[in-house]
This record gives C-alpha cells, structure tokens and sequence, in this order.
C-alpha cells in the first residue's frame, strides 16, 4: 500500500470521456467519497450535470455545448465552493488516462513533456486520450498550482512478456507504428489482485490471479507474482472476450469477406464490431446482462444463446490462463457482471469442473451488491484456487497513486515516463 498521510489525502478523481466527465472527491487512504457526480452529455444540445454529496442526490442542466471545462468551473463553483473546506482540502487532482502505449508503466505527475507523450498517443485511444487532454488542460485552469497525476489503464499491462503482447504480423508494425497488445483495464485488475492478496493474507508480489473485470466492457488478466503476464484486451479493447456491445475475438477474414464481399465501408465495419456485437448482437435484444438473464428465464432463444457464448469464452479464458500460470491462487470475479451475476458465475465455474473448481450455491447468490468475500464450495480439496468476488475500486488506485506521488515527488523511479516505442 502507498504511504500515504494518517488521514488520507483528499483527491479529486477525473474520468473525462468524449461526451461525459466523471468525477469524485476520494480520500486516499480509505477510497471514502465524499462527492461523486457525472457531466454527461457534453458538447450536444443538453448537457447535464448529477451529483452526490453527503447523501443527496442532486442536478442541474448546463448551457447548450457545454464540455468539460464547463463541468469542472461548475464542480468548482456551484458544488465544491459552497462546501466550505472541501475546495481547500483538495491536494491533488487524478485524471483517468486510457492509453499510455509503451511510454508509461506507472503513474507520473502530469508536466508538459507528460501532456505530450499523451498526445503522442492519441492514435492508439483516438476517442479517449483527447478528452483527457481536455480534462487536464480544465483542470489546471480550474485548479492552478494543485498537483495533477495521471493514471493509465495501459500500465499494469507493461510487465506482459514479450511472447504475450507481440502480434503474429510483420514485426514491423510493431516497430514503425507501435501495433501491439496493450490490454486495458489494468487499474481495476491491479485493485482486485492486491485486494486478493489481502484476502489470501499473502504479500502482492507472492500470489497467481486470474481477474476478470466483467462489464459492459470485459477483459481478464494473468497476474503472476502480482504482476501482469497476459490479459484479453489488445491493441484495443475490441479483442478478447465478449462484451455488451463488442464481438471480442473474432476471425479476422470476417473483416475482409465484410470490406470485400459485402461492400461494407470502415465506419459500419467499425460499428459493427464495437457497438452492435457482443451480447447486444448475438440477442438481438440487449446489451444488458441482467435484462437477458431475465429474457432467458422467460424463454428468449436469443438471450439464452448470448449468454452461453459469453460464459463458454469465459471459460476457455480462464482455463487458458491456467497455462499461461504455473499455479492459481484464485480467480476474482469484478465489474457489474462479475460483482452481481450469481448465474453467470455459476455458469462458468461449473465448466471448470475438471480444473477443480466448484461453487457453493448459497455463498455465491449472496454475493452482489458491493459484497467482497469467496464463494467456492468448502467441500473442494486444495490445492484448487480460491474464488472471490472483489468489487472494484479504480477511483480509489486514482487518489492513492496521486497521493503517493505527491508525496514523493522527485522521485524518478515513480514519476518519470518510461522509454518510448
Ligand atoms: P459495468 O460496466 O461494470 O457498470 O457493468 C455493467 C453490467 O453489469 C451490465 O451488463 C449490467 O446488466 C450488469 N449487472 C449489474 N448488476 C447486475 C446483476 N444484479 N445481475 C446481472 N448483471 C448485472
């Protein structure tokens, strides 16, 4: 864990996206936040804004084309002011960055030659590493002279070996254009493999986990020794496993027979593939895993299919992983899916069978709802891996990282950007 203050540092946490900003106030020791709140809408006709603080719900509307500086001089003026001590209390802002492609295996305190090696990497998150650069570019407007720390999803995945993020194509793409698995999602799967430890009562760098962050976006990550060595997502978060709206693995001749010979054009191939596949796709009714675990219950052919593909690519995931590990010490369920679908989880363990899992039904459908705890069955013999549901917890990585390189700023080891591609 960081070293950071008896108290807790009280971090502003941001998560620009292209059209919505998130935000929370987060107490770097605890993860407690005393403000959580999303500008949504940017940009377009009716932006909003919703927050919570000190238990209320709250919201208001915002000016037409309204975008994320907007929402920060709002958060500022309209909520923060009017707390008294909180606008004062903040010592450190961290903004969520998606992709930091090879230039960053920690999180760095943003300066100018940081800003830049954000925006060298735009071509690899065109959609998000742009709204970041708004988010930092308001914020420090907003917020002059207050330390800012950027935290990529990217990072964690930096320890994979070579053999696991290398592309069977011409090595010269790698080379001249950085085309590569990535992975993402690495804030969540490194919050759950330390919480795990915790839980194993293990230090972080002594445990094997396989994480699956299950979502609307979903990826799964081998952690060895407390460090990434494979994880599902790639270049980006299109590859891997199936997600509400994204195919995941596919073959790629898909792409040429659509360009080829269904004369489809980029922009519906790119469509097709991130916005109307997945679970959405294979149902043909939603994207929502809880909606189609209700359809299936009700008969739906389409939602009944959608989810056996989802838990049959789980599965061959996991089992996979048990390769990529010498050995498992647990398998961690999170995300919206992973922390709440008792059925999807049963789904998928009960494929395992042969790989020694087993699941206790009573503990397992008592899990949701921001529940942290195992749910393997007690009559399975070890050495078989543990199973834990661990809610994430990104925001709370975002303020404790801020806090600790704040307080150790300087130092080179934490706070510098690596060598590039
Ligand atoms: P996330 O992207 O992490 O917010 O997760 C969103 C996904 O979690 C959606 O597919 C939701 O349907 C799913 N989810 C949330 N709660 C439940 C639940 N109780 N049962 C099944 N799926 C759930």
């Amino acid at each position: 864990m960081p070293d950071t203050p008896v108290n807790g540092s009280q971090v502003l946490v941001l998560n620009c996206g292209s059209s919505s900003l998130k935000f929370a106030l987060i107490n770097s020791r605890n993860g407690d936040a005393s403000l959580s709140g999303l500008g949504d809408a940017l940009g377009q006709s009716a932006p909003s804004v919703s927050w919570k603080i000190a238990g209320e719900k709250h919201n208001a509307t915002l000016s037409e084309g309204a975008k994320h500086t907007e929402v920060i001089e709002f958060v500022v003026t309209n909520i923060l002011s009017g707390q008294g001590s909180l606008l004062k209390q903040i010592a450190a802002i961290g903004h969520r960055v998606v992709h930091g492609g090879e230039k960053f295996s920690h999180s760095v305190r943003i300066n100018d030659q940081v800003i830049s090696a954000i925006q060298d990497c735009v071509a690899l998150a065109p959609l998000h590493n742009p709204a970041h650069l708004q988010g930092i570019e308001a914020a420090t407007k907003a917020f002059p002279g207050v330390p800012q720390v950027a935290v990529f999803d990217t990072a964690f995945h930096q320890t994979m070996p070579r053999h696991a993020y290398i592309y069977a194509l011409p090595y010269t793409l790698y080379e001249e254009h950085g085309i590569r698995r990535y992975g993402m999602h690495g804030t969540s799967h490194r919050f759950v493999s330390e919480r795990a430890a915790l839980l194993l009562g293990k230090p972080t760098d002594d445990v094997n986990i396989i994480s699956a962050h299950l979502g609307n976006g979903a990826s799964i990550a081998a952690i060895q020794a407390g460090k990434s060595v494979d994880t599902s997502m790639g270049l980006t978060p299109l590859e891997g496993l199936v997600m509400g709206t994204r195919c995941g693995d596919i073959d790629p001749g898909i792409l040429l027979h659509l360009g080829v010979r269904l004369d489809y054009c980029m922009k519906e191939i790119n469509d097709l593939l991130n916005k109307k596949s997945g679970l959405l796709g294979i149902s043909q009714l939603s994207n929502d895993c809880r909606a189609l675990e209700q359809a299936a219950t009700e008969g739906h052919q389409g939602a009944q299919l959608a989810l056996e593909i989802f838990c049959y690519r789980l599965a061959k995931y996991i089992a996979s992983y048990h390769g990529v590990l010498s050995q498992v010490d647990a398998l961690v369920f999170t995300g919206g899916i992973g922390e709440n679908s008792a059925f999807i989880r049963e789904n998928v363990l009960n494929r395992l069978s042969g790989l020694g899992y087993q699941v206790c039904e009573s503990s397992n459908l008592g899990m949701r709802f921001g529940a942290e705890g195992a749910i393997e069955s007690s009559s399975s013999q070890a050495p078989t891996p543990k199973v834990l549901v661990i809610p994430t917890n990104e925001e709370w990585v975002i303020a404790r990282d801020a806090a600790e390189i704040i307080g150790k700023d300087g130092s080179p080891a934490s706070a510098q950007p690596q060598g590039g591609t």
